[in-house]
Order: structure tokens, then C-alpha cells, then sequence
């Protein structure tokens, strides 16, 4: 049952490849309603589509690169303004660069929204690459699994739908984490100062236990839209 007394929100998770952000945004979504944008997840669907934009992203996301602000833009654009964002939305993966949060800023005021909070997923680095390296999904539902921290209950099935299909992401390999962790440090960790000098940041450690992590989510979700 998801919590109603939450208003409008706008939030937004920061953090390099595996700290969590797309868990912790699904249990958001199931918990509050909130809508998970991910911009990682529509730039996947624009290149499975082999959309003009998903052709060009792709290369550059099999490289850990960032894809360009211009067609990150687009895509965020169509799909916040379409309503069923209105309850809320959880920003995963999105801003990434200096211009984007700008762009956003801007977006939000256009739209007539307010930054609830910019969430730093804070976590030990040399975790991440493990994390990432071994993770899939259920092709399913999304359910989220790992080689080694969590495995199905039986083997091959899916513990919430029963499916027995799964997909790991092509750029979840050891190389091109690498490259992606270089990416958050150098473009997307400078926005955790950007956010601080508005007063919206907040930082929540995320190393350890998912459900305690995602219960101090819920504190901050709480507190800023209720
Ligand atoms: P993610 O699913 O968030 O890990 O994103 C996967 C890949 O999509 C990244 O490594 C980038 O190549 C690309 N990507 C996702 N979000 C953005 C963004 N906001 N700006 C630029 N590239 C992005």
C-alpha cells in the first residue's frame, strides 16, 4: 500500500553506478506513488528502439561515457511532461553534469515544481565495481538480483513474478564500470557541492542493509513533501 499523505514531490539521487539509486528509487515508487525517472532506463529503451537519438547514444554508452546534455534533455523533457509525473518523481541518474542541473532548475520552474531534495548516495568506491559487476535483472518485472549478494530463492526464477527470464546490461561489465565511476567523479560529484549551496542536499550512507537505507529515504521523503 503506498503512503497518500506525500505532496508533490521532486527528488532527486545522486551517487556513482551501484550505490543503489534505481533499488532505492523502485522502493520509493512502491512506497509513495512517486514516479522513477531514470534517464539511464529511457536512453535503454530509445537505443532498443533504435530511435535516431538511441543510435547515437549507444556507442557512447557501451564506452561509460556520458551522452551528450542535448539528447539527455529531450528525452527527460517528453517524459516529465506526460501526467501521470504529476504525484511526484524520483530523478535517477539525471542531473549529471553541471548544465543538466541547471536545465533542470529551470524545467522545474517552468513546470511550476520545487526541488524537495537532492539525495547523495554516499558509498565506499572500490564496492562499486563488485556491485555492478554481478548484478542482473528479472526481464520481467525489474526486479533487481546479484551474483553473489542476492540470488532467487530457487534457482532461475524470479521471487516476485515467477519468471525465469533475466538480462544483465551491457555496460555492466569491469571495464566499462570503471570508465562510468571516472565519469561520476569528474561531471556528476561536483553537483553534490551544487546542491549544498542551495540548501538541498542531503546525504544518506549507503553501504550496508537496503531496508535501513531505504527507511532513511522515507524519513527525507517525509519531511520535505509532506
Ligand atoms: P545508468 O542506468 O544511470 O547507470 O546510465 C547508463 C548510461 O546511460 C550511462 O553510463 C550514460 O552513458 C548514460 N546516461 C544515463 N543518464 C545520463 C545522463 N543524465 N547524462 C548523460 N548520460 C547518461
Amino acid at each position: 500500500m503506498t503512503e497518500t499523505s506525500v505532496k508533490s514531490a521532486v527528488l532527486i539521487l545522486l551517487g556513482p553506478p551501484g550505490a543503489g539509486k534505481g533499488t532505492q528509487a523502485r522502493m520509493l515508487e512502491e512506497q509513495f506513488g512517486l514516479v522513477q525517472l531514470s534517464t539511464g532506463d529511457l536512453l535503454r529503451a530509445a537505443v532498443a528502439a533504435g530511435t535516431e537519438a538511441g543510435k547515437q547514444a549507444k556507442t557512447v554508452m557501451e564506452a561509460g561515457a556520458l551522452v551528450s546534455d542535448d539528447i539527455v534533455l529531450a528525452i527527460l523533457r517528453d517524459r516529465m511532461t506526460e501526467p501521470d509525473t504529476k504525484a511526484g518523481i524520483i530523478l535517477d541518474g539525471f542531473p549529471r553534469t553541471a548544465k543538466q542541473a541547471e536545465a533542470l532548475d529551470k524545467l522545474l520552474e517552468s513546470e511550476g515544481l520545487s526541488l524537495g531534495a537532492a539525495i547523495s548516495l554516499e558509498v565506499d568506491d572500490a564496492a562499486m565495481i563488485e556491485r555492478v559487476s554481478g548484478r542482473y535483472t528479472c526481464a520481467n518485472c525489474g526486479e533487481g538480483y546479484h551474483d553473489t549478494f542476492k540470488t532467487p530463492s530457487v534457482d532461475g526464477v524470479c521471487d516476485k513474478c515467477g519468471s525465469t527470464e533475466f538480462k544483465r546490461r551491457a555496460d555492466d561489465n569491469a571495464e566499462t564500470v570503471g570508465a562510468r565511476l571516472e565519469a561520476y567523479h569528474q561531471q556528476t560529484a561536483p553537483l553534490i557541492t551544487y546542491y549544498a549551496g542551495k540548501g538541498a542536499l542531503r546525504r544518506v550512507d549507503a553501504m550496508g542493509d537496503i531496508n535501513r537505507i531505504a527507511e532513511d529515504l522515507a524519513a527525507i521523503v517525509r519531511e520535505v513533501a509532506a
